[in-house]
């Protein structure tokens, strides 16, 4: 018996990029056209936040925008960029990082939809160095 029968599947689920994580690289595809360079439910408007070109760059150390969950757009579903990440779906950050014990990472300022105000929405905030007593 040879049993080189591969079981266990791959299956790479859509946006499960988690919250704190930073991504390498500094060309991302555009969140709020999905890399297509033109808005979603239109035909011809060309996106404004990669200007038709499909991918967004930014440099340094970035996560994904905890306030739109990366969608770009927020509400979800609207062609309305996010305040946050201005529809990239990403933020840069400053290393060392901790997700935000305000917001618990969502981005949202308890008790309203406003980014919230520790993190500005990034759900990250810079970690603080242990301090000596
Ligand atoms: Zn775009
Ligand atoms: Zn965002
Ligand atoms: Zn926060």
């Amino acid at each position: 018996m040879d049993w080189t029968t591969c079981n266990f599947r791959d299956e790479k689920t859509k946006s499960s990029q988690r919250i704190g994580e930073i991504l390498k690289g500094d060309t991302f595809k555009c969140s709020l056209c999905s890399g297509r360079g033109i808005l979603p439910r239109t035909k011809i408007t060309e996106c404004p936040v990669c200007k038709g070109i499909g991918t967004v760059s930014l440099s340094g150390p970035v996560v994904v925008c905890a306030y739109c969950s990366g969608r770009g757009a927020y509400p979800a579903r609207t062609n309305l960029s996010c305040t946050v990440c201005n529809g990239k779906g990403l933020v840069r950050v400053e290393k060392p990082i901790e997700i935000c014990s305000h917001c618990r990472g969502n981005g949202k300022e308890p008790g309203n939809k406003l980014p919230c105000l520790k993190c500005k929405g990034k759900g990250i905030v810079k970690k603080k160095q242990k301090e000596e007593v």
